[in-house]
Parts: structure tokens; C-alpha cells; sequence
């Protein structure tokens, strides 16, 4: 198995943190605190080419790989500091523009490929509603044909992206076989708004909403895959770009917690020493790039499988059981090693812990995770 890296996406991951460090990270911790998200920062990512990294060239997009898009999520993990970022930029590639790449028309790739890859336009993705999240199956939005068009009704709630998305593909049960997708241009579509905007613990620069469908009209065109066949073909396929390239950012972020927490511990000075000298310390640092490293390697191996075109589902239900919680391990004791200043909020140990919790929730939750696993263990 070879897990190596070219030069050239060295150099993409080295150039990517080199831009976070500078434009992201700055202004990271009052984006949390006001919970604000930044346009010129996503035009500036946009610049990069980064906006429609996962997208082919020929359709307008950077033409990376999903190892590339995991390299340039963790660098932007590490060097940005901003959960809310990654957590925006995930959901704006996997769920709301690969989809569209993946099982688009023609005429649906060429009218909306190009502006969410050019930062021209913001993409989201709305199936959870208020009683259908882990089971996803139990939607209760529907829509009815109504000629050559469809009449969407229903209320989404969590979803990345809801108050600034330009494209949001909504998926709707359409008969008891089973649930559609609709591309809905969101922001001129009547019938289509954006709901209460949520106030969250963490990854709080990037803004989350319920959506709300009130007779909704979308022609057939807008339809995106086949009829009732949205979960199975569409949902759960994006759930493993999902449970990769997401999962990288946290990659990213837990590096960036254990480089504090080093030069706190060298910089840290009781009993007349650096607290790193305390065999505890020292301990404790150990065990956090122990972590890291297996985070990492289980997020690089589901992404090596997906690339190989190898079955990597249950690969990448792992990673994200592991990134879930050791994220937050590591978030925890870079706080008890800073010690009284690790609890405030001048430090960033605290924010890395209120992000990483996300990851143990959104995209399916842990026990979701076990579930799969284990069904696939039974033969189920
Ligand atoms: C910040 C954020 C961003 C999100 N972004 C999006 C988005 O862009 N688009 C979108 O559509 N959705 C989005 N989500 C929704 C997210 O995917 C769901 O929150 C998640 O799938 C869990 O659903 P739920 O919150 O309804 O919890 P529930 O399904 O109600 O689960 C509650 C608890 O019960 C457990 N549970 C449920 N069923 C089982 C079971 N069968 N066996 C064992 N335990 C079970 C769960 O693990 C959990 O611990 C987002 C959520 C958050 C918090």
C-alpha cells in the first residue's frame, strides 16, 4: 500500500497553509466569537482555484484528486485555524457541487458547474429535517409533479451553507418508494427561503439554517437523478466523499492544536523548568501525535481506497468514528496543558474543542457510523 505524497501536492499542501496562515487564521477567533461568516475570505479561497478543487478541469473545476482535496483541507485545517471554513468548504464541495458533477445533465453542469467553481456562486445541500436525521429515509418534505413541473412543501433544519447558498440541491420524498433531488436556485426561486439561522457551539464562522419549501416550483429540468432514487444513488455516495475529504480539515485541525501545545509546554515555566519537562507533560504531547497519526492515516486510506475505486465505505466510517473522538481527546488536553489560560477564550485550544465536537455529529453521527460497520461485519 503506498500512502506517499508527489511533489507537486507537497508543494499544493505547503502553498495552501501558507494562504491560511496569512488570510484565515487572522480573523478566526472574532469570526467565531461574532459567529460571522466572510465573503472575502471564500472569494480569496476562491482565487486560489480551491472552490471547485474536486470538479474535472473540462467542467470548469481544479481537476484534483480526493487525496489533493483531503491535502488542501487539512492545510487549510492547520494553517486557518477555522472550522467553520473547512466546514463550509466541505459541504460547498461534496454535498453541494460533486453531486451535481457526479449526476448532473449535461445542461446542469454547464449552467452551475462553473460559478460554484469559480466562487461565482455557493452550493449547500438540504435532506435533514427536523424528524428525519439519522434516518434519513423518513422525510417528510415532499413533492408532487404538477405537469412538467414539481410543487416542493416541507422545512429542512442544520443545513451548512442555508443563508448564503446560491444553489441548494433539496431532496424530497416523491412517492413511498422513495425520495428526489432538485437543484433550487435559491436565492430567485419563489417558494423557497431561508429559516431561522442556528446558533452554534462551535464552527460558528460558517452559517447554518433551516430552509423552508412553501409550494416550491421547480420545473423537471432542475430534477437532479433519477426519480426516487436520490438516497440510494446520490446521498449515500456523497455520505463517503463526506466521510473523507471532511474528515481531513480535522486532520488539519488537530495538528495545529498539538503545535500550540508544544510551544506552550517549551514556553511554559513552574517549579523553575518548562512544563514539557514534566514526564506528564511530555506524556500527554506523545499521546497526541499518537492520535494524530492514526486519524490520519485512517482519513488517507479511505481516501487512497476512493481513488483506487476500491470499496471504502466501512474505511471511511472508521475514520470518522476516529476523527470524531480523537479531536476531541486532543482538543481536551492541549487545554490541560495550558492549564487556567487553556479555559479562556484567548486561547484557541477551546474553539479547537467546541469544532471538533461537530465531527462525532454532522454527516452522521458516531453510533450512525457503528451501525454501518457493524451491518457490514454481520452481512447485513
Ligand atoms: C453543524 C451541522 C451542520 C450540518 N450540515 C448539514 C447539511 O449541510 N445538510 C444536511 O442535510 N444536514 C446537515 N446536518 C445534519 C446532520 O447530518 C444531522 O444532525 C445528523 O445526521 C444527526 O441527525 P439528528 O441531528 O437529527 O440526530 P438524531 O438522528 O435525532 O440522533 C440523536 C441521537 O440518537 C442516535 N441515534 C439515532 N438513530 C440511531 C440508531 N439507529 N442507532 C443508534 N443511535 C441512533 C444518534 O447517533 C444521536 O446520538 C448538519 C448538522 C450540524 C450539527
Amino acid at each position: 500500500m503506498d500512502f506517499s505524497i508527489t511533489d507537486e501536492q507537497r508543494a499544493l499542501k505547503k502553498s495552501v497553509t501558507e494562504w491560511a496562515r496569512a488570510t484565515v487564521a487572522p480573523g478566526s477567533a472574532d469570526r467565531d466569537k461574532e459567529g460571522r461568516w466572510d465573503p472575502e475570505v471564500w472569494q480569496s479561497l476562491a482565487r486560489q482555484g480551491l472552490a471547485g478543487l474536486p470538479i474535472p478541469e473540462g467542467l470548469g473545476g481544479g481537476g484534483g484528486s480526493i487525496v489533493d482535496c483531503c491535502l488542501v483541507n487539512e492545510a487549510i485545517g492547520e494553517g486557518g485555524r477555522d472550522g467553520g471554513l473547512t466546514l463550509s468548504l466541505g459541504a460547498h464541495w461534496v454535498i453541494g457541487t460533486v453531486p451535481i458533477w457526479l449526476h448532473g445533465t449535461p445542461e446542469q453542469q454547464a449552467k452551475y458547474l462553473p460559478g460554484l467553481c469559480d466562487g461565482r456562486l455557493m452550493g449547500a445541500w438540504a435532506s435533514t429535517e427536523p424528524e428525519a436525521g439519522s434516518d434519513a429515509a423518513g422525510l417528510q418534505a415532499t413533492a408532487k409533479r404538477d405537469g412538467d413541473h414539481w410543487i416542493i412543501n416541507g422545512t429542512k433544519i442544520f443545513i451548512t451553507n442555508g443563508p448564503i447558498a446560491d444553489v441548494c440541491t433539496v431532496l424530497a420524498k416523491t412517492s413511498d418508494r422513495g425520495a428526489t433531488a432538485f437543484i433550487i436556485e435559491a436565492k430567485t426561486t419563489p417558494g423557497f427561503s431561508v429559516g431561522r439561522t442556528l446558533d452554534k457551539m462551535g464552527c460558528r464562522s460558517s452559517p447554518t439554517s433551516e430552509i423552508v419549501l412553501q409550494d416550491c416550483r421547480v420545473p423537471d429540468t432542475q430534477r437532479l437523478g433519477p426519480v426516487d432514487e436520490a438516497l440510494f444513488r446520490i446521498a449515500f455516495e456523497c455520505f463517503d466523499w463526506e466521510r473523507t475529504v471532511m474528515l481531513a480539515a480535522g486532520v488539519g485541525g488537530m495538528q495545529a492544536t498539538l503545535d500550540d501545545a508544544i510551544r506552550y509546554a517549551k514556553q511554559r515555566t513552574q517549579f523553575g523548568k518548562p512544563i514539557a519537562h514534566f514526564q506528564s507533560i511530555a506524556h500527554k504531547l506523545a499521546e497526541m501525535k499518537i492520535n494524530l497519526e492514526i486519524a490520519r492515516t485512517a482519513v488517507y486510506r479511505a481516501a487512497h481506497l476512493k481513488q483506487i475505486g476500491e470499496p471504502h465505505s466501512v474505511e471511511a466510517s472508521i475514520a470518522k468514528v476516529l476523527i470524531g473522538k480523537l479531536a476531541v481527546d486532543n482538543a481536551l488536553e492541549a487545554i490541560q496543558i495550558h492549564g487556567g489560560y487553556g479555559y479562556l477564550r484567548d486561547f484557541p485550544a477551546e474553539r479547537a474543542l467546541r469544532d471538533a465536537k461537530l465531527g462525532s455529529i454532522g454527516g452522521g453521527t458516531t453510533e450512525i457510523q457503528k451501525m454501518i460497520i457493524s451491518r457490514v461485519l454481520l452481512g447485513e
